[in-house]
């Protein structure tokens, strides 16, 4: 458990000298309490006083990382319950499971589509995050065929080795290879589940039906035999035991600092379900609160996108939006007669609509003006999308070099701009676009003729 203000404070200097950036210690204390301040702010605070308020320093979460290089997952250091306070950091990493009593070529085949799946979302390739492969047969060398069957269609993807056998979680280790999550550790077997995991280097999930305090007791153990790396499974599987327990471990662990807890969680949603349908509602649930992996038994590509689209708008800052870069962008190949539209820098608005100027097929000049990441009408309404900032982009990227006919289209909803447009575009006509992005490439078909 975290330290409280007033115990840091004892071990603080107390001069109150404020080189920290706070008026006082104990207002410095409280900070650190709250996981707000860094205690390297303090040059002063002793070597003996640091190792003491290492543990309370430390992040509520702890973070756990599978795989290496592009295809690495990265999940836990959390530190808010609620996505609008601030932002949460390391998106869920969904996965796919095969089972060692498929066939080997049932096997590659799930494997090759589920991690061959890619979809391009505001300018963001979004994938799954990897494979588990559980070991039903009970035989360790199906286990260890099935590991290597599915390594050789997962794209360097990292892995989740399912087996409460020790003898077989160490051949699956072995063939699945560094920074792989063993799934699980249970009551009855935990000791010799941490010594294959700290061989083979591995995070080491903790199985624990019974309860938060015998799940926290688990951890514990496991922690204290030598593995940091720790992932929590409570055993729930329904919807409302699932959202009470994993709410309930996220709220432990960042609002109570109860370290024994501090670790992401795994879910397993199609076990909860009565069909993929309802899998796909139950992991949509953990993506938003509060899974740390999720294991799918299903995929579908329809499924994937909304489940990754879901993670993204989840695990995006709500304080800073997805911009892309001011500028003069090519939508096909445009000449001096193409059209020339003008929008903002969100991404969401950019994407939609050099989407729908690329499927109208009529390749148009899209002028993007810089409009701190936000969408036509809030830009609007900032101050951020107006006559001059259009004419300031206009000019800044040279839009009378690139087209002859000295005509813009500005998105319908700021149709109110036109006026004032004309002036600051001396000799430019001023066209209002569609409201909608959908309905761009009608209105273009419309220009071409
Ligand atoms: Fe106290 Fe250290 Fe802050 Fe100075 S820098 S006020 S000693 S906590």
């Amino acid at each position: 458990m975290g330290m409280s203000g007033l115990q840091i404070y004892k071990l603080l200097p107390k001069t109150n000298c404020k080189d920290c950036g706070f008026p006082t210690c104990l207002a410095f204390a409280m900070k650190l309490a709250a996981k707000q301040a860094d205690l390297a702010a303090c040059p002063h605070v002793s070597e003996e006083s640091k190792t003491a308020l290492a543990a309370s320093a430390a992040p509520p979460m702890r973070l756990v990382t599978l795989g290496s290089g592009d295809t690495e997952v990265k999940v836990g250091n959390e530190t808010e319950m609620f996505r609008h306070n601030k932002t949460f950091y390391n998106p869920v990493g969904v996965f796919l499971r095969v089972q060692d009593t498929q066939s080997t070529a049932e096997i590659e085949a799930a494997v090759a589509e589920a991690m061959g799946y890619q979809v391009e979302r505001v300018g963001i390739t979004l994938s799954l995050s990897g494979v588990a492969v559980e070991n039903a047969s009970g035989d360790k060398e199906a286990f260890v065929a099935a590991i290597k069957a599915a390594q050789a269609k997962a794209n360097g993807k990292p892995f989740i080795i399912m087996t409460e056998d020790p003898a077989a979680a160490q051949a699956g280790l072995e063939a699945a290879g560094e920074k792989t999550l063993l799934y699980a550790a249970t009551k009855d077997n935990w000791e010799e589940m941490v010594a294959v995991a700290k061989a083979a280097g591995a995070s080491l999930a903790v199985y624990e039906p019974e309860g938060l305090t015998p799940l926290a007791n688990l951890a514990e153990n496991v922690k204290g035999a030598g593995i940091e790396d720790i992932v929590l499974d409570p055993g729930t599987r329904s919807m409302p035991d699932s959202l009470a327990l994993f709410t309930q471990i996220r709220r432990l662990a960042l609002t109570k600092n109860f370290l024994p807890l501090g670790y992401p969680t795994i879910a397993f949603p199609g076990e909860g379900a009565e069909s993929p349908e309802e899998e796909a509602i139950i992991a949509g649930q953990h993506i938003a609160k509060y899974g740390g992996f999720v294991v799918l038994d299903h995929f579908d590509p329809a499924v994937a996108y909304i489940l990754l689209t879901l993670r993204l708008n989840i695990y995006t800052d709500p304080q800073k939006p997805i911009q892309v870069s001011p500028g003069m962008y090519e939508i096909g190949d445009p000449g001096p007669d193409s059209p020339l539209l003008v929008t903002t820098n969100f991404s969401l608005t950019y994407f939609s609509v050099a989407g729908e100027v690329d499927g109208s097929g009529v390749s148009s000049w899209l002028l993007i003006t810089d409009s701190e990441g936000m969408s036509v009408l809030t830009a609007w309404a900032a101050g951020n999308f107006d006559a001059e900032t259009v004419a300031k982009g206009a000019k800044a990227f040279d839009v009378e070099s690139k087209v002859s006919h000295r005509k813009i289209i500005i998105p319908g909803y700021v149709a109110v701009i036109s006026g004032e447009l004309e002036e600051e575009m001396p000799g430019w006509e001023i066209l209002v676009g569609p409201r909608e992005a959908v309905d761009i490439p009608s209105y273009l078909k419309l220009w071409q003729n």
